[in-house]
């Protein structure tokens, strides 16, 4: 099944790179909840994770269709980009919204694989999906942002050096324009570990190293501060567009596996005497799966051509994260029925990439939210909230 054919060097390379990382590894980082540092780290060593930063700072200039390739290579092998994408799309805010001094400060480092940006801190206890509601505040006394609240969901943020936050520096009530009076920091959290800074792992059913941050009069120094004071939800939806064509090239790459795993076992596994791949109640699903995801990858390479033209396909991205999702979880659907009993054991893997699978429906953006986008942005319908 060699239907994909761009950047073809890149995907043998990290086709390669992933054999060094079988299986029994990610069971095994699975089942103890463990951070597939080795993996990550390979990958930082051989300057993957680094492809998005343009040259003069360190990084290959690539576009993001390398990036794309990269990221779905990793599922499709059976691993999980889980652990390391972050750092590929919230650069994107450093480098288009930063100072020179920032990016000269951190891009570098980052690139050669001694600073990680992999924290991304939005998402709220009490806020959720409408971002512009969360309280975490910032504020200017001096020349340090005094930041006091809570964030959760915050994946890597123990395996990461810096965090992108988003914190309200201006009250709700005092903003002309409601979008505005966030503002984005690049945090470096080995200053603050542990004193004003403190991490609470969450345990959930896939392993993704997400957790809580709670900020005790944390202090971010105003040159921390990225672009202009209250602008940083412009900031942070400029970068959403990448965010949703990386997350849909993993999903891709989930759905060729369960589709490859899914057909070789139903033609494997002999029951009444036959494969049950002869029967079509098996084939269909598979076939169905695979006709899904074709097209689900066709919307997200017309969404990265228009992206690498320098259009913002807003539209685009958002169609195909949501067809790319649905059509991972359909092929995981269609995989684990496939294995019957088997599909349950963590030998075969297909229930840890299920359950891993099933995230895309909800992070980093729920499927009713990209129906809201449509609705709203594309057919011009009355906006729901
Ligand atoms: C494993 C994991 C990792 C994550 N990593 C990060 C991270 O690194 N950084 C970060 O900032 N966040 C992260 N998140 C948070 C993630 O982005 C949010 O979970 C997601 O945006 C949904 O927010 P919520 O969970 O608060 O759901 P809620 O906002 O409480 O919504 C619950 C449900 O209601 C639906 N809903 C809410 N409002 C509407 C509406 N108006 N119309 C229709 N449906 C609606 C939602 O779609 C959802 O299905 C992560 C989440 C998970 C589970």
């Amino acid at each position: 099944m060699n239907y994909e054919l761009d950047h073809i060097d890149v995907r043998e390379a990290i086709t390669k790179l992933c054999e060094g990382f079988p299986n029994k590894y990610w069971q095994k980082c699975d089942r103890e909840k463990k951070y597939p540092t080795e993996f990550v780290s390979k990958l930082t060593e051989q300057g993957y994770l680094g492809v998005l930063i343009p040259e003069q700072y360190g990084g290959l200039g690539s576009p993001i269709s390398v990036g794309a390739a990269i990221l779905e290579e990793i599922h499709r092998s059976g691993g999980n980009a889980g652990a390391c994408h972050a750092q590929m799309y919230t650069m994107g805010t450093l480098l288009r919204h930063g100072s020179e001094k920032q990016k000269s400060e951190y891009l570098p480092k980052i690139a050669a694989g001694d600073l990680r940006l992999q924290a991304f801190g939005v998402t709220e206890p009490n806020s959720g999906t409408d971002t512009l509601a969360l309280s975490t505040t910032a504020k200017l006394i001096d020349n340090s942002y005094v930041v006091n609240g809570q964030k959760i969901w915050t994946s890597r943020a123990e395996h990461s050096d810096l965090l992108l936050l988003l914190a309200r520096t201006t009250q709700k009530e005092s903003v002309k324009n409601k979008t505005d009076g966030l503002s984005v920091f690049i945090v470096d959290m080995s200053t603050v570990l542990n004193k004003s800074l403190r991490i609470k792992k969450i345990s959930t059913m896939i392993n993704h190293s997400t957790t809580e941050l709670f900020f005790d009069n944390m202090l971010v120094p105003v040159d921390n501060l990225i672009g202009e004071e209250g602008k940083g939800f412009r900031y942070i939806l400029s970068g959403m567009n990448a965010e949703r064509i990386l997350i849909a090239a993993e999903c891709i790459g989930d759905a060729k596996w369960f589709i490859e795993k899914a057909s070789k076992y139903a033609s494997e596994r002999k029951v009444f005497g036959r494969a049950i791949g002869t029967n079509q109640g098996i084939q269909f699903p598979i076939a169905r799966a695979y006709a899904q995801m074709r097209a689900a990858e066709l919307t997200l390479k017309h969404a990265i051509k228009l992206y690498e033209t320098g259009e913002s396909p807003g539209e685009e991205a958002n169609l195909a994260k949501l067809l790319c999702a649905d059509a991972s979880w359909a092929a995981a659907e269609a995989c684990l029925q496939t294995f019957g009993g088997f599909g349950f054991a963590e030998e075969y893997d297909v229930e840890r990439k299920y359950r891993e699978a099933r995230l895309y429906q909800v992070a980093p953006i729920s499927t009713n939210l990209i129906l809201s986008y449509l609705s709203e942005h594309v057919l011009a319908m009355p906006r729901s909230y």
